[in-house]
């Protein structure tokens, strides 16, 4: 018997279908590899953040650098002001963060357009020097009950724009109006977070914020909640 030259039908629907479970295989331990990798660029990018922050309390006698919520000029939110503290440029958006609308730093907050976002973080406004709730008290780290335990910048959601900090105060003691303001599953369901004391962490949001449980929010009593909540 002559053998046929080339593949039969058979044979090259074999080689297919081997190909396809190869694929089927490969391609999400690939998209793995690549949202871990994109978690270790953020997370890396958070502890420069907080070695900047190190330096700069240095500076400003334990000061914390303030959020756009009572000023308009950018070069005085605290991101602005992290980079002068390091000789490599920090990430002002998170590799995994999917927005594509970002303001222009040199403009001031008025003239930015609605739908841009300041960066893909934002810095909780309990600790700005003119936070209402605690007329700044807690602007400075030496008066935070535990820095340790008290989040300084959390990651916001694609969607958040126009303000670069958020107001923990108004979520009310709910986990579901928390998610709104920080992008809890940017990360595989978690996110980063930098802690008043310059140290990062990748954290679950349910961690951080849960009744009756941890509160990372509150500089008077983080890990726990304050006593009028
Ligand atoms: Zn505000
Ligand atoms: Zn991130």
């Amino acid at each position: 018997m002559k053998r046929p030259k080339g593949f039969t039908l058979v044979e090259l629907l074999v080689v297919i279908s081997i190909i396809a479970i190869l694929l089927a295989v490969l391609i999400p331990a690939l998209n793995k590899a690549r949202q871990q990798a994109k978690k270790v660029v953020c997370s890396s990018n958070m502890r420069q953040m907080g070695v900047a922050l190190q330096c700069y309390l240095q500076d400003s006698e334990t000061h914390l650098p303030d959020s756009s919520c009572h000023t308009d000029d950018p070069n005085e939110y605290w991101l602005k002001i992290l980079t002068k503290y390091l000789k490599q440029n920090l990430l002002f958006k998170c590799p995994a963060d999917e927005a594509k609308n970002f303001v222009d730093w040199n403009k001031s907050s008025r003239q930015q357009p609605d739908n841009a976002r300041w960066s893909s973080f934002a810095l909780n406004s309990l600790l700005d020097s003119n936070c209402p709730r605690y007329s700044g008290k807690y602007n400075s780290v030496k008066f935070i009950y535990k820095p340790q335990y008290c989040i300084y910048v959390s990651e916001s959601p694609s969607s958040w724009t126009k303000e670069d900090h958020i107001h923990p105060e108004t979520w009310g003691y709910s986990i579901n109006t928390a998610k709104k303001y920080i992008a809890w599953d940017r990360h595989s369901n978690k996110s980063n977070y930098l802690f008043a004391d310059g140290h990062a962490e990748t954290l679950k949001i349910e961690d951080t914020y849960s009744w009756p449980g941890n509160c990372f929010w509150f500089p008077e009593s983080s890990p726990g909640w304050p006593n009028d909540e």
